[in-house]
């Protein structure tokens, strides 16, 4: 099957809408030698640029990427920047040092982030005061107590919440049980991820609207677009769960689409019916279950579906009846608010995998591929951007073995098995979430 540019849908939903228009940069035209190529410019192919235009001082840089930056699942997750994950089950002691090398990436991919909000003054709401794990039902409370036990033992800062405290702090007494998480931030992502595209060293030249849609092996490479070409020495593909349209990782990677909603800016007494705090984010304890936040806007953004939809954004129909769900979920929690109207909602497409591992690597001769992270990429996708311009410039760092080090990918069978195995790996991050969802 070729790829056209129309393999590229977008839509203008998401938190992106809610920024002031941004100008893109035009799209690539003509013909052009590259000593290095970056494609996709999300928080991989953007942490991957940075530090190449760092390690290459003198060589010019170029970052390609086919819808506008913060069109990609980069400018329409939640806005969680996880410094500890959570997995689900019993502690399994066996993994610990497996638990730390991924703790340990995400932790290198938040203090990146964080340097760069700072350094280039990026206004994006981000705020580093860690977040909320809360349970509802019963499976949430038990992940609860192995998150607990798994916290302890990797020693990591955190607080426990009761129901009282929690109703206390957000304004809702549907949880029963929170832990506190000391680290991690909480950003706008759109405009985290425009604010780093904004900011790109001067030997970095980023063109949006550009889809590479296809690549010839040999010695420069070359890249195929509509109205250009390129020869390139070498290519890092940073290109998420569409790296398969152009021949790559094709058995191991889909798009889960997720979607949400955004209530209108609160009223001053509508938020004095919420907790005392004026910023939080809450994160359910069930795989998949329902992420929520009261951003610094004044607004509560609830997202609570996930489902294989062919890897492609949700209609503006299908996005009207997930509201359905989204407004179920948020009445549930916020009586009080009933009369509150949701004012945008959003889908956004994740790259998952069967095993739930990421991708990092050399692909082939002088091609290289960072992604796939499960619905957790904004610190680790920056780690791993990082790590792979490291790695395929013959650097070594920790990160770079600690990226190194993930497990390889599970295969997924052949269409149209494919799409039923893509339909079961999406379910199963759902699996048992009740309440919460
Ligand atoms: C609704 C939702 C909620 C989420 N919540 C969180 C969260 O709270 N915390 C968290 O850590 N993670 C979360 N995630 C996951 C996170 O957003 C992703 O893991 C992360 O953004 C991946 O970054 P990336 O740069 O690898 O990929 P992307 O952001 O998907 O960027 C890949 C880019 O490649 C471009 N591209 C693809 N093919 C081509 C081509 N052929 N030519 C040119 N360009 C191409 C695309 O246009 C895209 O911009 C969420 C995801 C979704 C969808």
């Amino acid at each position: 099957m070729t790829l056209t540019s129309k393999k590229f849908p977008t839509d203008h939903h998401g938190w992106a809408e809610l920024l002031p228009r941004r100008q893109a940069n035009p799209p690539l035209q003509g013909a052009h030698r590259e000593p290095w190529v970056v494609v996709g410019a999300g928080f991989t192919g953007l942490a991957c640029a940075r530090r190449l235009a760092t390690l290459h001082p003198q060589q010019n840089i170029l970052l390609l990427d086919a819808r506008c930056v913060g069109q990609g699942a980069s400018g329409r997750n939640s806005g969680f920047v996880v410094a500890t994950s959570q997995f689900p089950g019993r502690l399994d002691k066996s993994r610990l040092e497996n638990y730390r090398r991924i703790n340990r990436i995400n932790q290198a991919g938040l203090e990146l982030l964080s340097a760069q909000v700072e350094h280039h003054a990026i206004d994006c709401q981000w705020r580093r005061e860690g977040f909320i794990h809360t349970a509802v039902d019963r499976r949430a409370l038990q992940e609860y107590e192995n998150f607990l036990h798994y916290l302890d033992a990797l020693q990591v800062e955190h607080e426990t919440r009761d129901k009282a405290v929690l109703h206390e702090q957000l304004g809702t007494s549907l949880y029963q049980a929170g832990i506190q998480i000391a680290d991690g931030a909480l950003v706008q992502p759109a405009a985290l991820v425009c604010g780093l595209a904004d900011n790109l060293p001067s030997n970095v030249r980023l063109f949006e609207q550009s889809p590479v849609l296809s690549i010839e092996d040999g010695k420069p490479l070359t890249l195929h677009l509509a109205n250009a070409e390129v020869k390139a020495d070498k290519l890092i593909l940073a290109t998420n769960y569409e790296a398969p349209a152009l021949g790559f990782l094709r058995p191991y990677i889909v798009g889960s689409t997720l979607a949400g909603s955004f209530t209108r800016k609160l009223t001053g007494a509508e938020l004095a019916s919420l907790g005392s705090l004026t910023e939080w984010g809450a994160i359910s304890l069930h795989s998949g279950g329902a992420t929520l936040r009261l951003t610094r806007d004044h607004r509560i953004s609830i997202r609570n579906t996930a489902e294989y939809h062919g890897s492609v954004l949700l209609s503006d129909k299908e996005l009207a009846q997930r509201q359905a769900t989204h407004r179920a979920a948020f009445d549930k929690r916020f009586p009080q608010l009933a009369n509150v109207p949701f004012e945008y909602a959003w889908s956004g497409v994740e790259g998952i995998s069967r095993n739930g591992t990421n991708f990092f690597g050399r692909q082939r001769d002088s091609i290289y591929l960072a992604g796939g992270y499960n619905g957790s990429g904004v610190s680790r996708g920056t780690a791993f951007g990082t790590a792979i311009a490291d790695y395929a410039s013959g650097e070594t760092s920790q990160t770079v073995s600690d990226c190194l080090a993930s497990a390889p990918g599970s295969m997924m069978p052949p269409r149209p098995l494919l799409d039923i195995a893509a339909f079961f790996t999406v379910r199963s991050r759902f699996k048992g979430v009740g309440l919460d969802r």
